[in-house]
């Protein structure tokens, strides 16, 4: 018992002696040691990922951007659509760091885009609210596991219809039809994917562009991230020497960063459809439906505010019915 009152004081002691120690030496006050001056990764980047170049299997799907024909925009009892209203929210998967498509705008927080709002258009029809529309932020590479698992109702996101994609989903009429493109620094001489061989070349996993970046014949090497900013990221640090994806998000990225420059022309047709898990061929026929009302007012405001600027004027694809 005494000798425990005695080792009290002793411990204070030992303890100010060592702080005054770790100050005299550096250690506490020196809070970020200058050990490196090489720029951080993000996380999850894969350079020269192995990629999947020859088949897409599925190919053989005939013409994918064919979609279900709509029946108007009743909700029988039992639907998709009828669920969706019960639980009053529609989930939507999008994108938060693509300017002009899914962004978070700084001065609000809020969720804002081409995505978004077309996202919002048909929360307000399903549920009488854009703001029905719950948000969940997903990879390129998330989208389509997203649907599978039921973890989202929809998914709206700068999303390619292939054969491939529809063995696993369905999808809504085109909405929008992007094309792939390059994205260099204006102080560079690259003109193109051709003179970027043996290159660093930046997409996401999972995305049409980072598989043609890796079946480019000038061979770039592809790296792939998780989000398109970590791409612009990447490219600021001098990590890659391009970014190649569709011309929608690389316009986005010439905006936010003034020294890069879009250059060559588009070498594929990415068209734009709203991922559906495959079962919900009724939800299909509803937002196709709700895609008709978009096509005469909606998408038109929507595309001069966020797209025009950048890309010119346009109006929206015809859509296909099967
Ligand atoms: N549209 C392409 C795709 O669906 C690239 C865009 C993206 O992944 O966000 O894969």
């Amino acid at each position: 018992m005494r000798r425990l009152k005695a080792a009290a004081p002793l411990a204070a002691l030992l303890t100010v002696f060592a702080v005054i120690s770790a100050c005299a030496s550096g250690g506490p006050r020196d809070l970020s040691p200058m050990v490196s001056v090489e720029p951080p990764m993000p996380a999850n980047v894969t350079i020269n990922p192995e990629i999947e170049t020859t088949s897409s299997s599925g190919d053989d799907c005939g013409d994918p951007t064919v979609s279900l024909r709509p029946q108007g925009l009743d909700i029988p009892p039992g639907s998709t659509m009828d669920k969706i209203r019960k639980r009053r929210k529609l989930v939507v998967g999008v994108d938060q760091n693509t300017f002009l498509f899914g962004f978070r705008n700084p001065a609000t927080g809020q969720l804002e885009g081409f995505d978004i709002d077309i996202a919002k258009a048909i929360a307000e029809k399903l549920l009488g609210h854009p703001a029905a529309a719950k948000f969940r932020a997903i990879t390129s590479d998330q989208r389509i596991e997203a649907l599978k698992s039921g973890k989202v109702d929809i998914v709206v996101r700068t999303m390619t219809i292939n054969c491939e994609r529809r063995k696993d989903i369905e999808f809504s009429s085109v909405y929008y039809v992007a094309g792939q493109r390059v994205l260099v620094k204006k102080a560079s001489e690259y003109k193109g994917l051709e003179d970027l061989g043996g290159k660093r070349v930046c997409a996401t996993s999972g995305s049409t562009s980072l598989r043609n970046i890796a079946a480019s014949p000038a061979k770039p090497i592809p790296v792939a991230v998780d989000n398109w900013s970590d791409c612009l990221v990447m490219m600021q640090q001098g990590q890659v020497e391009a970014i190649s994806t569709d011309d929608t998000i690389l316009a986005g990225m010439a905006q936010q960063d003034p020294t890069l420059h879009v250059v060559g022309d588009r070498f594929t047709e990415e068209p734009y459809g709203i991922g559906i898990p495959k079962e919900n061929k009724d939800m299909v026929r509803y937002v196709n439906a709700v895609l008709e009302e978009i096509r005469n007012g909606l998408w038109q405001q929507s595309y001069n505010k966020w797209l025009k600027p950048a890309l010119g004027s346009n109006s929206p694809p015809r859509p296909k019915y099967r």
